[in-house]
């Protein structure tokens, strides 16, 4: 079980079940430390709410309230829809390959797709689900630049729970990651609340191929925190 999770949609993204307020409770039951609301950007449907960054606060002193997003990719100079009004807010910044990007194109293409947007954006602290068959990249490409620019990519245990990424193919990439010394951050990306700080699909591929742990950045609540402090200060 994670102790903070960094990727949770709620209903202000059109394909979460959960208020902020549900999921904060089922944080505190399994015992968890913290989470992050990253619902979409606004090309995905996202609907993100003013008063949410400016004015909400966690009601309870004993967990983490992070506040995030997860962007996505609006063209080929690497524009993505991150609003500019509540970067100030923002505790975190995924960035991923959504389906407002065709599909159909070769791996060259969504690799230097993709890197032009991590080039371009250096608040993005964590790269989404990078395994998404429906847009291949060459991982060593992906996992050197994030590894340049402090980035982590995600170890995506939805992903793997609903057999939406090819487990060789997940295992490929966390070997290219222990070669380019890339870090992963272990996140749910829930969207059901019994999702929440859920690792456990990917655990044992983590285990297969003796990943180190400190390459893991969610591997407890303080690396977490640490991880996403010193983003802060590279941006
Ligand atoms: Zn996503
Ligand atoms: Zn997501």
């Amino acid at each position: 079980m994670l102790e903070i999770d960094l990727h949770v949609h709620s209903i202000f993204s059109h394909c979460g079940l959960h208020t902020v307020l549900e999921l904060i409770n089922q944080a505190r039951a399994t015992g968890m430390k913290g989470l992050a609301i990253t619902d979409h950007g606004l090309t995905m449907g996202g609907r993100l709410n003013d008063v949410f960054f400016n004015r909400f606060h966690c009601p309870y002193d004993d967990l983490e309230l992070l506040k995030g997003i997860e962007c996505n990719i609006l063209d080929e100079k690497g524009t993505i829809d991150l609003p500019s009004a509540f970067v100030p807010f923002l505790d975190v910044v995924l960035l991923g390959i959504h389906h407002n990007t065709p599909k159909g194109y070769s791996r060259e293409y969504y690799t230097s797709l993709l890197i032009r947007a991590m080039e371009k954006n250096s608040s993005v602290d964590i790269i989404t689900h990078p395994n998404d068959s429906s847009f291949p990249l060459d991982y060593r490409s992906v996992a050197r630049k994030a590894s340049d620019m402090g980035m982590a990519l995600e170890l995506n245990n939805s992903r793997i729970l609903y057999s939406r990424s090819s487990i060789e193919d997940t295992m490929s990439l966390l070997r290219i990651c222990m070669q380019e010394k890339c870090s992963i951050a272990v996140c749910s990306d829930t969207h059901a609340i019994h999702e929440l700080g859920q690792d456990s699909s990917v655990t044992p591929l983590l285990k297969s191929v003796e990943f180190p742990e400190e390459l893991i950045v969610t591997r407890e609540a303080s690396c977490t925190m640490k991880f996403l402090r010193e983003r802060k200060k590279s941006c």
